[in-house]
Order: structure tokens, then sequence, then C-alpha cells
């Protein structure tokens, strides 16, 4: 996750601001609201009503043991900031894990205010029976600024980045009757040096702001139906939030496929405004939703601290949230036709 580092106060008055806007409850107010009763997500009247098909067949399934797993591998290889040997790592075990799938590798060298560093966005694809394309993508590089203290990011880049690991296993060597699911690992996430002047969004994202750049430029954005994106999503305590910034209509579908679940009362008891990897293609018009539980430990003490360790995670965390975008996909193949963009 890749908001700049201004203290939780100034965290707090900026989305307070916003609180007349959006409904959102700073995090002081969270745990009384928890216990209020049963919650409904804020009523959004820009969405259009939602085209859905009957709630029929299996849940989804995925296995939450297993992702977390892989967020162990990957913390164990130490902090991964970019241009580190450890990251290097990651980008090799992350291609190990999706041997025999259509990988593609979007690198190049990003200029930051630290110098040159070499990015490396991986794409996985899996074809689908439907003209389009879902795309899930989870940034897996550590903050930058952190790179010489014990800070693994296991619950930020790690959480999703395994998780999408395990949905590569759900969907490897199955025919998809849906749209084509490419998922992206994208790099040079975090800002790079976030106490200077440089406007925080032009040091951070490189990675996922070049591939949107990208494929605006070869006509793929185009074919886009939605971007999913996860982040911090492994935390034991699972809140996810409504992102004011995401597509309305994109995260209502969000929350029909956490109802359809039974896993709704983790989904979108408050609403925050997220800088995330979902503005690049927001910007070019791709509907898109942030998954993101932005309250990791009381008033989100662990974030981007080197306690963001995977005992704070749990493996049914990984579980709901990779079963709610694997059924919010299946909601999206059914949907004829999806609102206009
Ligand atoms: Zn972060």
């Amino acid at each position: 996750m890749t908001v700049t580092m201004i203290s939780s106060k100034s965290v707090c008055s900026l989305l307070l601001l916003a609180f007349t806007l959006t409904g959102f409850a700073c995090d002081h107010d969270k745990d009384a609201a928890q216990s209020a009763p049963p919650f409904a997500p804020p009523a959004d009247t820009a969405a259009p009503p939602l085209n859905l098909p009957p709630d029929t067949g299996p849940p989804p399934e995925l296995d939450g043991d297993r992702a977390l797993q892989y967020v162990k591998d990957i913390v164990k290889f130490g902090p991964r900031p970019v241009g580190s040997t450890n990251h290097k790592k990651v980008e090799e075990y992350l291609a190990s894990r999706l041997k025999g799938d259509v990988v593609e590798d979007d690198i190049f060298t990003a200029d930051t205010p630290e110098g040159k560093f070499p990015v490396h966005n991986l794409i996985a694809k899996y074809p689908g029976t439907k003209d389009g394309i879902i795309v899930m993508a989870s940034h897996y590089d550590t903050n930058y600024p952190l790179r010489d203290t014990s800070f693994v990011g296991a619950n930020d880049g790690g959480s999703s980045s395994a998780l999408l690991l395990e949905i590569a296993n759900q969907l490897r060597g199955k025919a998809r009757e849906g749209y084509s699911v490419w998922l992206v690992w994208d790099d040079a996430e975090e800002a790079i040096k976030p106490d200077t002047e440089i406007p925080f969004e032009k040091d951070s994202l490189y990675g996922i702001s070049h591939l949107a750049q990208k494929w605006q430029a070869d006509g793929t954005a185009k074919k886009i139906k939605a971007f999913l994106l996860a982040d911090m999503v492994g935390d034991a305590d699972l809140n996810i939030d409504r992102d004011a910034n995401s597509t309305p209509w994109v995260e209502n579908v969000v929350f029909e496929a956490a109802t359809r679940l039974g896993y709704q009362s983790h989904f979108f008891a408050r609403t925050v405004p997220m800088i995330d990897d979902h503005l690049p293609f927001m910007r070019i018009g791709v509907p898109s939703a942030d998954l993101i539980d932005f309250s990791y430990g009381y008033n989100n003490v662990f974030w981007h601290t080197p306690q963001d360790t995977v005992d704070k995670l749990s493996a049914k965390s990984l579980e709901i949230v990779g079963s709610v975008v694997l059924e919010t996909v299946r909601i999206l193949d059914k949907m004829d036709p999806l609102p206009p963009r």
C-alpha cells in the first residue's frame, strides 16, 4: 500500500474531511461502530442498477492455508525493495510458481528521486471463451524507505501477491466459461522518497502506471471489463473498506459477491478514499475496485512498520477475499450487458 508517510493523525484529519462526502468513520470510531446493529453499505446513487445473474452453482474454491504458506515463502526472502537481491529472488519465486502458465514480463527502468531502478511486472494469462479481460492485481515490492529495517510487508504486498498465486492455482488448466483473467504482480508501487516535495503520485505506482500506459497504447485497455486490486488483504481482523476512488458499480458487484458467500460483514463498514494501484487504470477509463483493509491493527499501527509480520494474518482472511474475488469474476462473467464505462 502506497499512501504517503504522513502521521496517522493527519490521515485521520484528511479522511474526516471526506466524511461528509463518503460517510467515513475514522479508526477511533470504528470499534464502536462494529458493535452497532447490522450495517448497510453507503447508498450509492451514482451507480447504475446491476443486471445481476441468478445466484446458482457451488461457491468458488480457494485454499487459504496454501495462500498463507505462500506469504511465508515470500517474507522468508526478507525485505524486497526495488533494486535489491531479495527482490530478484521474489521475482524468481513468483515465476517458479507460474511455471507452465502463459506469463508475460513487462520490464523497464524507472527514473526515481533515488536513481534508476529495474522494474518488473509479471502478467499471467488464463484464457476464457468470452471476448474481454478481467485483471486482478497486487504489488509485490516492499517499501523502499524501510529497506534497512526488518520490514517484510507480510500484509502489505505479501498477502495479496500470495493470494494471486493461489488464484492462479484455481484458474490453471480449467476451461473458463467467461472473460479471460489476467493476474498482474506489479512492481515499484511504494513511494521511493515520500518525504520530499515531489508530488506523491509522481514517486509511486511506477510499475502499474507503466502497464496502464502500455495497454492504453496497444488497445488492450479497451478490452478490460474490470480491474480488481487486492492490497493488505490478510489481516486476521478483516475489514475490507469501500473505496471512494473506485468505480461504484464494481464495488457493488464485490459486495454482492461477498453477500452471496455470507462474508458481507467483512466488507464496506466504512468508506475511505484510497490512493492505490487502481488509479492509473481508473484514469484511462477502466472500471476498477480496490479491495483493501486499511485498518491493520488498532489505528492501522502495523502498516509500514516492522510489525507487519505473518503472525497478524490468517488463512481464513485470505480465503474470504480470494473467494469473493473469484465470485465477483463469476458474476461479471454473467452480467450481460455490463454497465457502460
Ligand atoms: Zn505499503
